[in-house]
This record gives structure tokens, C-alpha cells and sequence, in this order.
């Protein structure tokens, strides 16, 4: 035999019944998209690496230590491996002029691949779903869309999500910020990690960021940009908070809250929760005004965020919400293969008026179709709520049994195969 080959470390399968929770959680998600008026965007997984270097910034752990990057063969292009995605809508907008006609607002779904190291909730192939609002300069976006995450948590049945709030304001604000956060901390190199030296002089800001717990003290007292903010950005982030706090929404504000990746200015967000160990941020956003222009479209403003589809449903499953199992409407109890063309036909009909039908099928069609009792186990098993039997005499009449297989499912009818209507009645 040959090697056994597996998936790559840090990127899974995602396998029924699994998939079916998937499948439930886009489904809630498009609905939602959907009364919001924000639209579908498809964008490819492979984009230009320089999109992710201009965008999301040199000095950031994606684009230092993160992407999946490789050259075509053919002719040296080099590519990356999307590691998240709101560069690559922005790309697509400038490219097709999107925003010609005025703003638009847009989601997506889909893999993203970071080289992390895999542990509970980060893995090398994630999903994110993502929303953005492109050509909306106003806070009522921002609340707009921070209302429309807090809404699919509601829809979704999550609790115990907290919504962390920030201003980052303006580039000569972080400006000023800057240079007094540099300032401080070079007093305080002693208790700095190697990867802060580095990012002194390069991303002061990340310092802020930082997990290494003997820095926290010295982060907590470094001057904090909301006091450099001027009054423009100190209106727009009051007016976010007058919107979320009007419509019940409840927030902390958390000076140090910087986000991953350099292309954001005024208002941030991440919504956290407690119930997942050290990975608890399950959506992140902002607003990001100046990303447009830097990939070489014409400037407008935008705002968006991005959620974790494996945290999302691991917070699901760790808070005991239970996901609805597909299950079919019938099983096809089929004695003899001579039954085949009429049962299947019919079968057929079935699934055309919108019911679920699984067919029986046998392993090795060599043996015959396989007793009735096999084939009543695997109706059990299937979780169909009738089996419809196309026996021999059944058809020889022109009919079909539909057999309950659950309580209160009444009792077996005999209906005539002609009559598609009433057999969707009896299985509904
Ligand atoms: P973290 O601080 O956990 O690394 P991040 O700031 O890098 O998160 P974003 O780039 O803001 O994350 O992505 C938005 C969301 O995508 C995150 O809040 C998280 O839910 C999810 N996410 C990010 N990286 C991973 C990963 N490697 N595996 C699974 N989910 C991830
Ligand atoms: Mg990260």
C-alpha cells in the first residue's frame, strides 16, 4: 500500500454532520446580509503579494511572519495566499470603479490562510466573513455595521459576546501620539521583549498590542492616543457611541484595542468573549479611509469587519446550542433492482416538489438490492421520517407505501404512484 497522505497541518476537513453547522451559519448570515442591503462579493484566494504589503503594512504579523507566499513558475509574479480579505474587496472595487455611482456595501465568505501556529481557534486555513461598507464617510456606518454583527449574534442565539470600542483618529493625530509614544518608550527599554525594540521605531502602536504579559504594566501607563485626538474625530467616535448606546448596544472603551493591521483610522472594534480561551476575539473591524488610495485607487472612505467562522461556531457548540441536522423526508425502500426505473422516477417527482428522498442504494449492486430488514435499518438510520416502499406488489397495483417510521407519524398508506400531489401531502 502507499503512504497514507493527510491534510496539512493547521488546515481541516469540514465533514458532515459538522458541515450541516457551516451550512446553518451562512445560510442565518446571508439572510442577515440580505435586510441590511449589503451584497455578495466573490474575489479570488490568490492575489498579487504587494496588495497585502501596501495594504495591510510592512512592520504587521501578517505580512512579516504570516503569509503563504510563492512565485508563478512562469513568469516570477509574486502571489500570496489571501490572509484576510478586506484588501482584496478594496482591490476589486478601485478595479471595476464600483463606487462611481456612490457607495456600496458588500460581504463575502470564505478561506483565509495565515501561517500561525494551529492551537484551538487559529488554524493556516481559516474562514472569515466579512462586511464592508465602501464610500460612507459617516459614524452611522460604523454603528450600522457594528449593529449588524450584534444582530447576528442575537439571530445566532450567542451570548456572553462583549464589544471593545477605540478611536484611532487620523494619521497627523497618530502623528503627534507617535512621537510622545516613542518618547516614553525608550525610558522604558528594559522591560521590552525583542520584537518591541524592533517595532520602537518602525510600529510603536503594535507595542500596545502586545500578549507578553511583563509588558502590560508598562503598556497601561504609555501615553494613550485618545488624548491626542482632535475634535472632528472626537465627534465622529461620540456619534458611533450615541447610535450604539440609543439602540441598546453596550460597549467598553479600550484605549490600547490597535488591531493587526496598519490600514485603520478612527473607529475600531473586536467583539470578545470569555467562553474560549486565549482565542476569545471572534470580530474585528474598523473603519479603513485611507486604504483605497494606497492600492492605487481613487480615495474614498470605507469601514468593515471580518469575523472567525471556527470561532463563532466553536462558541456555539461550547455555549450547548444545538444546530438542526439535515434529515430527509423519505427513504426509498427498494426490494428489487427491476423496481429501479419506476421508483426512481418517482422518486423524482418527489424531490421536484421540494421534498428530501434518499434512495437506498447496496454496496456491491452484485448482491442485489439487499433484504427488506437492511434496508428498513438504513431508513432508521437515515433519520427519515416515512419509508416509501415500491414493492413488487405495490407496483403491480400502480401504487406505493408510504410507511412512518417515527411516533405520530399515523398510519402506512398505500397511494397511487400517478398521484405526486397526495403523496407530497401524505410525507409532509
Ligand atoms: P488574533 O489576535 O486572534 O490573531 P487577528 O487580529 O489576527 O486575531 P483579524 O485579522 O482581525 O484577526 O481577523 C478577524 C477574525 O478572524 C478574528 O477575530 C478571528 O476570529 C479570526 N481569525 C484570525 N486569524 C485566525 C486564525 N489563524 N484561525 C482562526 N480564526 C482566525
Ligand atoms: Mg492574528
Amino acid at each position: 500500500m502507499s503512504e497514507k497522505l493527510v491534510a496539512i497541518k493547521g488546515m481541516n476537513d469540514i465533514l458532515p454532520p459538522d458541515s450541516a453547522r457551516w451550512e446553518w451559519l451562512e445560510e442565518k448570515v446571508r439572510g442577515l446580509m440580505a435586510r441590511y442591503a449589503y451584497r455578495n462579493i466573490r474575489t479570488p484566494i490568490v492575489e498579487p503579494t504587494p496588495l497585502f504589503v501596501r495594504g495591510l503594512g510592512e512592520v504587521t504579523d501578517i505580512v512579516e511572519k504570516e503569509m503563504y507566499s510563492f512565485e508563478d513558475k512562469l513568469n516570477g509574479d509574486k502571489l500570496t495566499l489571501r490572509p484576510e480579505n478586506t484588501a482584496g474587496v478594496v482591490r476589486a472595487v478601485a478595479e471595476h470603479s464600483m463606487l462611481y455611482e456612490g457607495g456600496k456595501r458588500l460581504y463575502y465568505m470564505g478561506p483565509m490562510f495565515r501561517h500561525e501556529r494551529p492551537q484551538r481557534g487559529r488554524y493556516r486555513q481559516f474562514h472569515q466573513i466579512g462586511a464592508e461598507a465602501l464610500g460612507f464617510s459617516g459614524a452611522e456606518v460604523d454603528a450600522e455595521l457594528i449593529l449588524l454583527a450584534d444582530q447576528l449574534w442575537k439571530e445566532l442565539g450567542i451570548k456572553d459576546v462583549r464589544l471593545e470600542l477605540n478611536s484611532l483618529g487620523q494619521p497627523e493625530e497618530r502623528k503627534a501620539h507617535r512621537a510622545a509614544l516613542i518618547a516614553y518608550l525608550e525610558q522604558h527599554t528594559d522591560v521590552m521583549d525583542e520584537e518591541a525594540k524592533r517595532r520602537l521605531h518602525t510600529n510603536p502602536l503594535r507595542i500596545l498590542d502586545t500578549k507578553n504579559p511583563a509588558m502590560q504594566e508598562m503598556v497601561n501607563a504609555a501615553p494613550k492616543l485618545m488624548d491626542f485626538l482632535g475634535e472632528a474625530s472626537l465627534s465622529h467616535f461620540a456619534q458611533v457611541k450615541v447610535i450604539l448606546t440609543a439602540n441598546n448596544v453596550s460597549f467598553t472603551i479600550n484605549p490600547r484595542l490597535v488591531r493587526g493591521m496598519d490600514y485603520y483610522n478612527l473607529t475600531v472594534f473586536e467583539f470578545i468573549t470569555t467562553s474560549l480561551g486565549a482565542q476569545g476575539t471572534i470580530c474585528g473591524g474598523g473603519r479603513y479611509d485611507y486604504l483605497i488610495e494606497m492600492i492605487g485607487g481613487k480615495a474614498a472612505p470605507a469601514v468593515g469587519w471580518a469575523l472567525g467562522v471556527e470561532r463563532v461556531l466553536e462558541l456555539i457548540k461550547e455555549q450547548g446550542l444545538t444546530v438542526p441536522q439535515p434529515v430527509p423526508d423519505a427513504y426509498a425502500v427498494i426490494p428489487g433492482a427491476a423496481a429501479l426505473p419506476v421508483a426512481i422516477g418517482c422518486i423524482q417527482a418527489l424531490r421536484a416538489s421540494g421534498l428530501s428522498v434518499q434512495m437506498h442504494a447496496p454496496a456491491n449492486s452484485a448482491d442485489g438490492m439487499g433484504s427488506f430488514k437492511s434496508q428498513f435499518k438504513k431508513a432508521d438510520g437515515s433519520g427519515a421520517k416515512f419509508a416509501l416502499i415500491f414493492g413488487s406488489d405495490e407496483l403491480a397495483a400502480g401504487k406505493v407505501a408510504v410507511k412512518p417510521l417515527r411516533e405520530g407519524g399515523g398510519e402506512q398508506q398505500l397511494i397511487a404512484l400517478s398521484d405526486i400531489n397526495e403523496l407530497v401531502t401524505a410525507l409532509r
